[in-house]
């Protein structure tokens, strides 16, 4: 079995690298993906690990890309490291974090919390500065009783302490991971929050028509409905379909490294299926 969408410390997940494919073995699992949000700084600390037990590292990257509507993000697999094209865009997600968070602690401060951009910092050592840090902050704080109300209320993009910050178009993201000799995977598509399946197609073949190379179809928030819509449409338009648990360790507790939520268990053929795709481009 395989996972294809983790997260470490190198952005906002609670397990180092070396950890987490310590786990991973632990697990039982043959290869894992790193996939950080906006930044390669954990693959070579991953590489290293997984080469001494046998494990196999896929390396990756997730963007949260630019959308009228929902959410969408989008993993790149296979990734080169140095690529200047990837590397720019990288540069200026650290940028736009750096921007936006001191603006959502305003927020917070009016709503009449207390909180510093010092308190965010003390949640990591990462550049990478995510919501969720700021969730664990006011976690610590006192101010929410989950993570999940941290979001609820105040940091997803209906809470009154949103704010946005500069994101890269789809294209874009393609575009770079492209560059950078990946294959670009649209993530949990649940969150795409298309009303129907036509609506879905239709979301997805514009960004097959953009080049898109894959769909997450796998993943513990898609119903057995979402999961064969996104795997028909996989068949039908020629894209790769992964699966992967977006595992950010204690952050996100309920979510199991290889299962998800439960019975996740990716075959290691999908990652043979992906690999013949990155050969045949
Ligand atoms: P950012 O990239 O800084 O805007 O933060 C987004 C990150 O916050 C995502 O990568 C998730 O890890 C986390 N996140 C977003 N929504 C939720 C939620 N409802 N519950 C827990 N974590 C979330
Ligand atoms: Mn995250
Ligand atoms: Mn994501
Ligand atoms: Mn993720």
């Amino acid at each position: 079995m395989i996972d294809l969408h983790t997260h470490t410390t190198a952005s906002d997940g609670s397990y180092s690298p070396t950890e987490l494919i310590h786990l991973a073995q632990q697990s039982g699992l043959e290869a894992i993906a790193v996939t950080d949000h906006d930044t390669l700084a954990g693959l070579d600390e991953a590489a290293q690990a997984a080469a001494s037990v046998d494990i196999e590292l896929v390396p990756g990257v997730e963007f949260s890309c630019k959308i009228p509507v929902g959410t969408l993000h989008m993993l790149g697999y296979f990734i080169d490291q140095g690529n200047p094209d990837l590397d720019n865009l990288l540069t200026e997600m650290i940028a736009s974090r750096a921007q936006r968070n001191p603006h959502i602690v305003v927020k917070l401060n009016q709503l009449g919390y207390e909180l510093t951009m010092a308190d965010v910092h003390a949640q990591t050592n990462s550049p990478i500065v995510s919501r969720l840090h700021i969730a664990q902050a006011m976690l610590q704080r006192g101010y929410v009783r989950s993570i999940d109300e941290a979001f609820g209320r105040f940091l997803g993009d209906t809470g009154s302490a949103y704010v946005q910050r500069a994101e890269p178009s789809p294209t874009e993201a393609i575009n770079a991971i492209h560059s950078a000799g990946g294959l670009a995977v649209v993530a949990h598509a649940i969150h795409l929050r298309a009303a129907n399946e036509k609506q879905l197609t239709a979301r997805l073949t514009e960004l097959a028509d953009l080049g898109l190379n894959g769909i997450e179809v796998w993943y513990s928030e898609h119903s057995a409905e979402l999961t064969d819509q996104l795997w028909r449409f996989c068949r039908k338009a020629d894209l790769a379909a992964v699966g992967g648990s977006d595992f950010h360790g204690s952050a996100k507790p309920h979510i199991k490294l290889g299962l998800g939520r439960g019975g996740l268990n990716i075959p290691l053929e999908i990652l043979h299926r992906l690999k013949s795709r990155l050969n045949r481009r």
